[in-house]
Protein backbone atom coordinates (compact mmCIF):
# COMPACT_ATOMS: atom_id res chain seq x y z
CA UNK A 1 0.00 0.00 0.00
CA UNK A 2 1.84 2.87 1.06
CA UNK A 3 5.78 3.37 1.12
CA UNK A 4 5.83 3.16 4.80
CA UNK A 5 4.16 -0.22 4.81
CA UNK A 6 6.71 -1.76 2.37
CA UNK A 7 9.93 -0.49 3.39
CA UNK A 8 12.28 -0.97 6.59
CA UNK A 9 12.92 2.14 8.66
CA UNK A 10 16.59 2.19 7.31
CA UNK A 11 15.67 2.01 3.86
CA UNK A 12 13.02 5.33 4.44
CA UNK A 13 16.14 6.89 6.87
CA UNK A 14 18.24 6.15 3.80
CA UNK A 15 16.04 8.44 1.44
CA UNK A 16 15.32 11.13 3.67
CA UNK A 17 19.27 11.29 4.48
CA UNK A 18 20.03 11.28 0.48
CA UNK A 19 17.13 13.60 -0.41
CA UNK A 20 15.09 15.40 2.23
CA UNK A 21 16.36 18.44 3.80
CA UNK A 22 15.05 19.22 7.24
CA UNK A 23 14.19 22.64 8.65
CA UNK A 24 16.41 24.24 11.66
CA UNK A 25 18.49 21.01 11.69
CA UNK A 26 22.06 20.22 11.03
CA UNK A 27 21.41 17.83 7.88
CA UNK A 28 24.93 16.39 8.07
CA UNK A 29 25.06 15.31 11.59
CA UNK A 30 20.96 13.53 11.33
CA UNK A 31 22.05 12.01 8.13
CA UNK A 32 24.51 9.88 10.18
CA UNK A 33 21.93 9.28 12.59
CA UNK A 34 18.65 8.45 10.45
CA UNK A 35 15.28 10.66 11.15
CA UNK A 36 12.69 8.76 13.48
CA UNK A 37 9.86 8.68 11.30
CA UNK A 38 6.42 8.97 12.19
CA UNK A 39 4.25 7.08 10.34
CA UNK A 40 0.74 7.48 12.68
CA UNK A 41 -1.06 9.26 15.16
CA UNK A 42 -4.19 9.12 17.25
CA UNK A 43 -5.65 11.34 20.33
CA UNK A 44 -1.69 12.32 21.44
CA UNK A 45 -0.29 9.75 20.58
CA UNK A 46 2.69 9.25 17.58
CA UNK A 47 3.25 5.78 15.95
CA UNK A 48 7.06 5.30 14.45
CA UNK A 49 8.28 2.95 11.20
CA UNK A 50 9.46 0.57 14.49
CA UNK A 51 5.73 0.34 15.76
CA UNK A 52 6.78 2.59 18.41
CA UNK A 53 4.28 4.79 20.24
CA UNK A 54 5.37 8.43 21.84
CA UNK A 55 3.09 11.09 24.05
CA UNK A 56 3.44 13.67 21.74
CA UNK A 57 4.23 16.53 23.95
CA UNK A 58 4.50 19.29 21.86
CA UNK A 59 1.07 18.84 19.83
CA UNK A 60 3.47 18.35 16.38
CA UNK A 61 5.01 22.05 16.18
CA UNK A 62 2.09 23.40 18.98
CA UNK A 63 -0.57 22.79 16.77
CA UNK A 64 -2.55 19.75 16.66
CA UNK A 65 -4.40 21.31 19.38
CA UNK A 66 -7.75 19.28 18.70
CA UNK A 67 -5.47 15.92 18.77
CA UNK A 68 -4.84 13.73 16.10
CA UNK A 69 -6.75 11.08 14.45
CA UNK A 70 -10.00 13.39 13.67
CA UNK A 71 -11.73 12.39 10.92
CA UNK A 72 -13.98 14.83 10.90
CA UNK A 73 -11.48 17.26 9.52
CA UNK A 74 -10.49 14.73 6.74
CA UNK A 75 -14.39 14.40 5.97
CA UNK A 76 -14.15 18.66 5.55
CA UNK A 77 -11.14 18.42 3.63
CA UNK A 78 -12.68 15.87 0.55
CA UNK A 79 -15.92 17.61 0.97
CA UNK A 80 -14.59 20.59 -0.04
CA UNK A 81 -11.98 19.21 -2.52
CA UNK A 82 -14.77 17.56 -4.34
CA UNK A 83 -17.22 20.78 -4.69
CA UNK A 84 -14.76 23.65 -5.39
CA UNK A 85 -10.51 22.60 -4.46
CA UNK A 86 -9.17 25.74 -5.13
CA UNK A 87 -10.91 29.24 -6.42
CA UNK A 88 -8.60 32.55 -5.34
CA UNK A 89 -10.02 35.95 -3.80
CA UNK A 90 -8.06 38.49 -5.80
CA UNK A 91 -9.82 39.06 -8.57
CA UNK A 92 -13.21 40.53 -6.74
CA UNK A 93 -14.33 36.90 -6.11
CA UNK A 94 -15.00 35.20 -3.03
CA UNK A 95 -15.69 31.55 -1.86
CA UNK A 96 -17.74 30.34 1.16
CA UNK A 97 -15.37 28.58 2.87
CA UNK A 98 -13.16 31.86 3.69
CA UNK A 99 -16.12 34.14 4.12
CA UNK A 100 -17.50 31.82 6.68
CA UNK A 101 -13.96 31.47 8.45
CA UNK A 102 -13.33 35.19 8.42
CA UNK A 103 -17.11 35.64 9.61
CA UNK A 104 -15.89 32.88 12.70
CA UNK A 105 -12.62 34.42 13.28
CA UNK A 106 -14.41 37.89 13.70
CA UNK A 107 -17.27 36.69 16.33
CA UNK A 108 -14.51 34.66 18.08
CA UNK A 109 -11.80 37.48 18.42
CA UNK A 110 -11.96 39.57 21.30
CA UNK A 111 -13.04 43.50 20.86
CA UNK A 112 -13.49 44.74 17.42
CA UNK A 113 -11.09 42.56 15.62
CA UNK A 114 -13.65 41.94 13.22
CA UNK A 115 -11.46 41.55 9.37
CA UNK A 116 -9.28 38.70 8.57
CA UNK A 117 -6.73 38.67 6.41
CA UNK A 118 -5.21 34.78 5.32
CA UNK A 119 -1.88 33.17 4.96
CA UNK A 120 -0.83 29.85 4.49
CA UNK A 121 1.54 29.78 7.91
CA UNK A 122 2.32 32.31 10.41
CA UNK A 123 5.34 33.52 8.87
CA UNK A 124 3.59 34.95 6.23
CA UNK A 125 0.71 36.45 8.79
CA UNK A 126 3.71 38.50 10.12
CA UNK A 127 5.02 39.53 6.68
CA UNK A 128 1.26 40.95 6.02
CA UNK A 129 1.47 42.47 9.14
CA UNK A 130 4.71 44.47 8.57
CA UNK A 131 3.12 45.52 5.12
CA UNK A 132 -0.10 46.16 6.52
CA UNK A 133 1.13 48.76 9.26
CA UNK A 134 3.12 50.71 7.00
CA UNK A 135 0.30 50.92 4.58
CA UNK A 136 -1.51 52.09 7.55
CA UNK A 137 0.83 54.64 8.60
CA UNK A 138 1.47 55.79 5.11
CA UNK A 139 -2.60 56.30 4.53
CA UNK A 140 -2.58 58.16 7.41
CA UNK A 141 -0.24 60.68 6.16
CA UNK A 142 2.28 59.42 8.14
CA UNK A 143 4.70 57.75 5.90
CA UNK A 144 7.75 58.14 8.36
CA UNK A 145 5.82 55.84 11.20
CA UNK A 146 8.04 52.39 9.79
CA UNK A 147 9.88 50.83 12.43
CA UNK A 148 8.40 48.27 14.45
CA UNK A 149 9.81 47.35 17.59
CA UNK A 150 9.89 43.73 18.62
CA UNK A 151 12.07 41.82 21.01
CA UNK A 152 14.80 39.28 21.06
CA UNK A 153 14.48 35.85 21.52
CA UNK A 154 11.30 36.09 20.32
CA UNK A 155 9.91 33.84 17.13
CA UNK A 156 7.61 35.37 14.33
CA UNK A 157 8.56 33.01 11.77
CA UNK A 158 11.45 32.02 9.07
CA UNK A 159 10.46 34.51 6.18
CA UNK A 160 12.89 37.30 5.61
CA UNK A 161 9.97 39.78 7.37
CA UNK A 162 9.06 36.92 9.92
CA UNK A 163 12.93 35.99 10.78
CA UNK A 164 13.68 40.18 10.91
CA UNK A 165 10.88 40.36 13.20
CA UNK A 166 11.79 37.46 15.63
CA UNK A 167 14.95 38.09 17.59
CA UNK A 168 16.57 34.81 17.66
CA UNK A 169 20.59 35.48 17.42
CA UNK A 170 21.19 32.33 15.61
CA UNK A 171 18.84 33.33 12.56
CA UNK A 172 20.05 36.42 12.21
CA UNK A 173 23.59 35.49 12.23
CA UNK A 174 22.57 33.44 8.36
CA UNK A 175 21.20 35.20 5.26
CA UNK A 176 21.53 38.98 6.07
CA UNK A 177 18.78 39.34 8.77
CA UNK A 178 17.49 41.32 10.22
CA UNK A 179 15.95 43.42 7.34
CA UNK A 180 16.18 47.50 7.89
CA UNK A 181 13.62 49.37 10.01
CA UNK A 182 13.27 46.56 12.64
CA UNK A 183 14.74 46.88 16.03
CA UNK A 184 14.41 44.34 19.04
CA UNK A 185 14.14 45.01 22.80
CA UNK A 186 15.13 42.33 25.65
CA UNK A 187 12.71 39.52 26.55
CA UNK A 188 10.70 39.28 30.02
CA UNK A 189 12.74 36.54 30.79
CA UNK A 190 12.88 36.91 34.60
CA UNK A 191 14.31 33.33 34.99
CA UNK A 192 17.59 33.85 33.05
CA UNK A 193 18.12 37.86 33.07
CA UNK A 194 16.08 38.98 36.23
CA UNK A 195 19.18 39.14 38.69
CA UNK A 196 18.26 39.79 42.16
CA UNK A 197 15.00 41.59 41.06
CA UNK A 198 12.28 40.41 42.11
CA UNK A 199 9.58 39.42 39.00
CA UNK A 200 7.63 41.57 39.66
CA UNK A 201 9.97 44.68 39.03
CA UNK A 202 11.70 43.41 36.50
CA UNK A 203 8.44 42.74 34.54
CA UNK A 204 8.30 46.46 34.91
CA UNK A 205 11.37 47.34 33.94
CA UNK A 206 11.69 44.95 30.89
CA UNK A 207 8.32 46.28 29.57
CA UNK A 208 9.71 50.62 30.39
CA UNK A 209 12.22 49.21 27.95
CA UNK A 210 9.65 49.74 25.30
CA UNK A 211 9.09 53.23 26.13
CA UNK A 212 12.88 54.33 26.32
CA UNK A 213 13.14 52.84 22.24
CA UNK A 214 9.79 54.61 21.16
CA UNK A 215 11.75 57.83 22.91
CA UNK A 216 14.96 56.95 21.67
CA UNK A 217 13.78 56.63 17.70
CA UNK A 218 11.22 59.39 18.27
CA UNK A 219 7.47 58.35 18.54
CA UNK A 220 6.80 59.83 15.39
CA UNK A 221 8.52 57.08 13.53
CA UNK A 222 7.31 53.91 15.17
CA UNK A 223 4.57 51.97 13.58
CA UNK A 224 3.90 49.20 15.96
CA UNK A 225 5.25 46.88 18.50
CA UNK A 226 4.71 42.64 17.90
CA UNK A 227 5.10 40.04 20.29
CA UNK A 228 4.14 37.05 21.69
CA UNK A 229 2.11 36.50 24.68
CA UNK A 230 3.73 33.69 26.01
CA UNK A 231 7.16 33.51 24.01
CA UNK A 232 6.78 30.03 22.47
CA UNK A 233 9.84 29.09 20.58
CA UNK A 234 11.85 31.21 22.95
CA UNK A 235 11.51 28.62 25.71
CA UNK A 236 7.75 28.82 27.24
CA UNK A 237 9.14 32.01 28.83
CA UNK A 238 6.31 33.32 30.69
CA UNK A 239 6.36 37.44 31.05
CA UNK A 240 6.09 38.23 35.13
CA UNK A 241 2.15 39.53 35.83
CA UNK A 242 3.51 43.46 35.44
CA UNK A 243 4.81 42.93 32.42
CA UNK A 244 1.77 43.39 29.95
CA UNK A 245 -0.34 45.78 31.61
CA UNK A 246 2.75 48.07 31.27
CA UNK A 247 3.00 47.22 27.61
CA UNK A 248 -0.17 48.48 27.24
CA UNK A 249 0.05 51.91 28.96
CA UNK A 250 2.69 52.55 26.67
CA UNK A 251 1.13 51.55 23.23
CA UNK A 252 -1.68 53.03 24.68
CA UNK A 253 0.51 56.35 25.42
CA UNK A 254 2.48 56.59 22.51
CA UNK A 255 -0.48 55.38 19.60
CA UNK A 256 1.52 52.75 18.45
CA UNK A 257 -0.24 49.61 17.07
CA UNK A 258 0.40 46.31 18.87
CA UNK A 259 0.43 43.43 17.10
CA UNK A 260 0.14 40.14 19.43
CA UNK A 261 2.01 37.33 17.82
CA UNK A 262 -0.69 34.42 18.84
CA UNK A 263 0.34 31.71 16.30
CA UNK A 264 0.84 29.50 19.63
CA UNK A 265 -1.02 30.91 22.41
CA UNK A 266 -4.34 31.05 19.88
CA UNK A 267 -7.40 28.47 19.87
CA UNK A 268 -7.19 27.53 23.45
CA UNK A 269 -3.40 27.11 24.23
CA UNK A 270 -3.38 29.16 27.25
CA UNK A 271 -7.15 28.33 28.54
CA UNK A 272 -8.61 31.37 26.32
CA UNK A 273 -9.66 31.79 22.70
CA UNK A 274 -6.67 34.05 22.73
CA UNK A 275 -4.21 34.75 25.47
CA UNK A 276 -4.81 38.73 24.89
CA UNK A 277 -8.02 37.70 26.79
CA UNK A 278 -6.37 36.29 29.60
CA UNK A 279 -3.91 39.08 29.84
CA UNK A 280 -5.83 42.15 28.89
CA UNK A 281 -4.32 43.61 26.49
CA UNK A 282 -5.67 44.97 23.34
CA UNK A 283 -3.91 44.06 20.15
CA UNK A 284 -4.63 46.06 16.63
CA UNK A 285 -3.75 42.88 15.21
CA UNK A 286 -3.56 39.13 16.31
CA UNK A 287 -1.40 36.97 14.21
CA UNK A 288 -2.70 33.63 13.92
CA UNK A 289 -1.68 30.12 12.23
CA UNK A 290 -1.15 26.65 13.74
CA UNK A 291 -3.98 25.79 16.10
CA UNK A 292 -6.31 27.39 13.91
CA UNK A 293 -6.53 24.51 11.53
CA UNK A 294 -4.83 21.59 14.76
CA UNK A 295 -2.25 21.56 12.09
CA UNK A 296 -4.13 19.44 9.77
CA UNK A 297 -3.86 22.12 6.66
CA UNK A 298 -1.62 24.55 6.59
CA UNK A 299 -3.29 28.16 6.62
CA UNK A 300 -2.48 31.29 9.03
CA UNK A 301 -3.79 35.16 9.15
CA UNK A 302 -3.49 38.41 10.36
CA UNK A 303 -7.24 39.47 12.22
CA UNK A 304 -7.01 43.23 12.07
CA UNK A 305 -9.36 45.66 14.15
CA UNK A 306 -11.54 48.10 12.39
CA UNK A 307 -9.65 50.71 12.53
CA UNK A 308 -6.53 49.41 10.73
CA UNK A 309 -9.30 47.47 8.31
CA UNK A 310 -11.22 50.36 7.40
CA UNK A 311 -8.13 52.83 7.01
CA UNK A 312 -6.27 49.56 4.46
CA UNK A 313 -9.75 49.23 2.70
CA UNK A 314 -8.99 53.08 2.02
CA UNK A 315 -6.77 51.90 -1.03
CA UNK A 316 -5.44 48.94 -3.14
CA UNK A 317 -3.22 46.81 -0.99
CA UNK A 318 -0.68 45.37 -3.13
CA UNK A 319 -0.28 41.73 -1.24
CA UNK A 320 -1.31 38.64 -1.11
CA UNK A 321 -0.69 35.07 -1.43
CA UNK A 322 -2.06 32.36 -4.26
CA UNK A 323 -3.40 30.41 -1.58
CA UNK A 324 -4.84 33.36 0.84
CA UNK A 325 -7.99 31.38 2.46
CA UNK A 326 -7.57 28.36 0.62
CA UNK A 327 -11.28 26.79 0.26
CA UNK A 328 -9.94 23.43 1.57
CA UNK A 329 -7.38 25.02 4.27
CA UNK A 330 -10.31 27.31 5.73
CA UNK A 331 -13.19 24.52 5.72
CA UNK A 332 -10.66 22.10 7.47
CA UNK A 333 -10.08 25.46 9.81
CA UNK A 334 -13.77 25.81 10.27
CA UNK A 335 -14.41 21.77 11.47
CA UNK A 336 -11.84 22.11 14.07
CA UNK A 337 -13.14 25.45 15.32
CA UNK A 338 -16.69 24.09 15.52
CA UNK A 339 -14.66 21.25 17.67
CA UNK A 340 -12.87 22.93 20.12
CA UNK A 341 -16.14 24.85 20.67
CA UNK A 342 -18.91 22.31 20.88
CA UNK A 343 -16.84 19.93 22.89
CA UNK A 344 -15.73 22.55 25.30
CA UNK A 345 -11.93 22.22 24.59
CA UNK A 346 -10.66 25.16 25.85
CA UNK A 347 -13.21 25.69 28.93
CA UNK A 348 -11.71 22.11 30.22
CA UNK A 349 -8.30 23.30 29.63
CA UNK A 350 -9.45 26.31 31.62
CA UNK A 351 -10.68 24.77 34.28
CA UNK A 352 -9.37 21.57 34.48
CA UNK A 353 -6.56 20.06 32.87
CA UNK A 354 -4.26 23.12 32.95
CA UNK A 355 -4.48 23.65 36.58
CA UNK A 356 -3.82 19.83 36.58
CA UNK A 357 -1.16 20.26 34.76
CA UNK A 358 0.45 23.00 36.52
CA UNK A 359 -0.04 21.15 39.91
CA UNK A 360 1.98 18.21 37.95
CA UNK A 361 4.55 19.32 36.03
CA UNK A 362 4.95 22.51 38.96
CA UNK A 363 6.42 18.92 41.16
CA UNK A 364 8.79 18.38 39.02
CA UNK A 365 10.77 21.23 40.64
CA UNK A 366 12.12 19.55 43.32
CA UNK A 367 14.30 17.54 41.54
CA UNK A 368 17.65 18.33 41.40
CA UNK A 369 18.36 19.05 38.19
CA UNK A 370 15.21 22.04 38.15
CA UNK A 371 16.01 25.58 38.93
CA UNK A 372 12.06 26.64 37.81
CA UNK A 373 9.31 24.48 36.28
CA UNK A 374 6.38 26.88 35.05
CA UNK A 375 3.28 26.60 32.84
CA UNK A 376 0.28 28.98 31.18
CA UNK A 377 -2.50 27.10 30.05
CA UNK A 378 -1.12 23.94 27.81
CA UNK A 379 2.46 25.17 27.52
CA UNK A 380 5.11 24.41 30.21
CA UNK A 381 8.66 24.34 30.90
CA UNK A 382 11.81 23.54 33.44
CA UNK A 383 15.25 25.01 33.52
CA UNK A 384 17.92 22.77 34.26
CA UNK A 385 20.62 23.84 36.44
CA UNK A 386 23.80 22.70 38.17
CA UNK A 387 22.52 25.29 41.02
CA UNK A 388 19.46 25.78 41.97
CA UNK A 389 19.28 28.45 44.56
CA UNK A 390 21.20 30.46 42.39
CA UNK A 391 20.17 29.54 38.94
CA UNK A 392 23.63 28.81 37.67
CA UNK A 393 23.75 28.05 33.60
CA UNK A 394 25.99 25.11 32.82
CA UNK A 395 29.62 25.44 32.62
CA UNK A 396 28.91 23.27 28.99
CA UNK A 397 27.71 25.68 26.25
CA UNK A 398 24.41 26.47 26.20
CA UNK A 399 22.02 23.86 24.83
CA UNK A 400 24.26 20.99 25.40
CA UNK A 401 22.47 19.28 28.18
CA UNK A 402 19.23 19.67 27.32
CA UNK A 403 19.93 18.37 23.98
CA UNK A 404 21.54 14.87 26.19
CA UNK A 405 17.85 15.39 28.36
CA UNK A 406 15.62 15.93 24.72
CA UNK A 407 17.59 12.50 23.91
CA UNK A 408 16.70 10.56 27.06
CA UNK A 409 13.31 12.16 26.60
CA UNK A 410 13.01 10.68 23.01
CA UNK A 411 14.37 7.53 24.34
CA UNK A 412 11.66 7.20 26.68
CA UNK A 413 8.84 7.73 24.18
CA UNK A 414 7.95 11.31 24.94
CA UNK A 415 8.61 14.20 22.37
CA UNK A 416 9.39 17.08 24.60
CA UNK A 417 11.79 19.56 23.14
CA UNK A 418 14.67 21.75 24.83
CA UNK A 419 15.67 25.13 24.09
CA UNK A 420 18.83 25.95 24.87
CA UNK A 421 18.73 24.25 28.78
CA UNK A 422 15.17 24.64 29.03
CA UNK A 423 12.78 21.82 28.32
CA UNK A 424 9.50 22.81 26.99
CA UNK A 425 5.87 21.07 26.08
CA UNK A 426 2.95 22.25 24.73
CA UNK A 427 0.85 18.87 24.70
CA UNK A 428 -2.40 18.15 22.54
CA UNK A 429 -5.17 20.33 24.10
CA UNK A 430 -7.21 17.02 24.52
CA UNK A 431 -4.80 15.70 26.85
CA UNK A 432 -6.71 13.55 29.66
CA UNK A 433 -5.01 13.71 33.71
CA UNK A 434 -4.46 10.07 32.98
CA UNK A 435 -2.09 11.08 29.77
CA UNK A 436 -0.66 13.98 31.72
CA UNK A 437 0.27 11.27 34.69
CA UNK A 438 2.06 9.42 32.15
CA UNK A 439 3.74 12.63 30.47
CA UNK A 440 5.07 13.76 34.41
CA UNK A 441 6.37 9.99 34.76
CA UNK A 442 8.50 9.90 31.75
CA UNK A 443 9.62 13.22 32.23
CA UNK A 444 10.93 12.56 35.44
CA UNK A 445 12.58 9.70 34.71
CA UNK A 446 14.47 11.43 31.90
CA UNK A 447 15.49 13.70 34.47
CA UNK A 448 16.59 10.94 36.63
CA UNK A 449 18.70 9.99 33.42
CA UNK A 450 19.88 13.17 32.53
CA UNK A 451 21.15 14.19 36.21
CA UNK A 452 23.10 10.49 36.05
CA UNK A 453 24.63 11.09 33.32
CA UNK A 454 26.23 14.79 33.95
CA UNK A 455 27.14 13.34 37.45
CA UNK A 456 28.91 10.26 35.53
CA UNK A 457 30.39 12.87 32.88
CA UNK A 458 31.52 15.51 35.36
CA UNK A 459 28.86 17.85 33.73
CA UNK A 460 27.18 19.18 36.92
CA UNK A 461 29.47 22.03 37.41
CA UNK A 462 28.40 25.89 36.96
CA UNK A 463 29.18 28.45 34.51
CA UNK A 464 32.01 30.98 35.90
C1 LIG B 1 5.45 29.04 14.58
C2 LIG B 1 5.35 30.49 14.79
C3 LIG B 1 5.36 31.38 13.72
C4 LIG B 1 5.62 30.95 12.31
O1 LIG B 1 4.61 30.16 11.83
P1 LIG B 1 4.92 29.22 10.54
O2 LIG B 1 3.57 28.63 10.25
O3 LIG B 1 5.94 28.23 10.97
O4 LIG B 1 5.40 30.11 9.46
C5 LIG B 1 5.16 32.72 13.99
N1 LIG B 1 4.98 33.15 15.24
C6 LIG B 1 4.98 32.33 16.30
C7 LIG B 1 4.72 32.88 17.64
C8 LIG B 1 5.19 30.96 16.11
O5 LIG B 1 5.24 30.16 17.16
Amino acid sequence: MSLTNIAPTSELQALDAAHHMHPFTANGALAKKGARIIVRADGVRLTDSDGQELIDGMAGLWCVNIGYGRTELAEAAARQMRELPYYNTFFQTSHVPALKLAAKLAELAPGDLNHVFFACSGSEANDTNLRMVRQYWALKGQPQRHIVISRKNGYHGSTMGGGSLGGMSGMHAQGGLPIPGIVHIDQPHWYLEGGDMTPEAFGLARAQQLEAKILELGPDNVAAFIAEPVQGAGGVIIPPESYWPEIQRIVDKYGILLIADEVITGFGRTGYWFASEGYGIRPHIITIAKGLSSGYQPIGGSIVCDEVAHTIAQDEFNHGYTYSGHPVAAAVALENLRILEEEGIITRVRHETAPYLAQAWGSLADHPLVGEAVSRGMMASLALTPDKASRARFAADPGTVGYICREYSFGNNLVMRHVYDRMIIAPPLVITRADIDELIARARKTLDQTYAHLQREGMLKAAA
